[in-house]
C-alpha cells in the first residue's frame, strides 16, 4: 500500500466551463448541496448514492451560507472544492438574477 495521495480520476476532457461533474457519477453535474456533508453532490448521489436521504439545500443558498460560515467550517472544504462552489454560485447568480424559492 502506498501512502500517496488518492488519485483523483483526472478528467482532461472537462473544459473550463459548465458546472463541475461528480467524481463518482460520470458526467453528472454537481448541482445539489448536501447540508449534512457540506459538499456538492449530483442527483445520483442523492437518489442512489451515498447521500441518500441527506438533507440538501439550494446551491445558491448554500453558497451564500457557506460564505458566511465560520472559518473552521470552511476548513472542511478544500480550496479546490471551495473554488468550485464559488464559481458555481457566481454562475447561477448570473444565469438567474432573481431566484425565488
Ligand atoms: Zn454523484
Ligand atoms: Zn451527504
Amino acid at each position: 500500500m502506498s501512502p500517496s495521495a488518492p488519485s483523483l480520476r483526472s478528467s482532461r476532457r472537462t473544459a473550463n466551463h459548465g458546472p463541475p461533474s461528480c467524481l463518482e457519477h460520470h458526467r453528472q453535474p454537481l448541482n445539489v448541496y448536501c447540508v449534512q456533508d457540506r459538499q456538492l453532490i449530483c442527483g445520483f448521489c442523492l437518489t442512489v448514492g451515498q447521500h441518500q436521504g441527506h438533507p440538501i439545500d439550494d446551491l445558491q443558498a448554500a453558497f451564500i451560507r457557506e460564505r458566511q460560515a465560520p472559518a473552521h467550517l470552511l476548513g472542511r472544504l478544500s480550496d479546490h472544492r471551495w473554488a468550485e462552489v464559488c464559481e458555481l454560485g457566481e454562475l447561477l447568480s448570473r444565469r438567474r438574477p432573481a431566484v425565488r424559492a
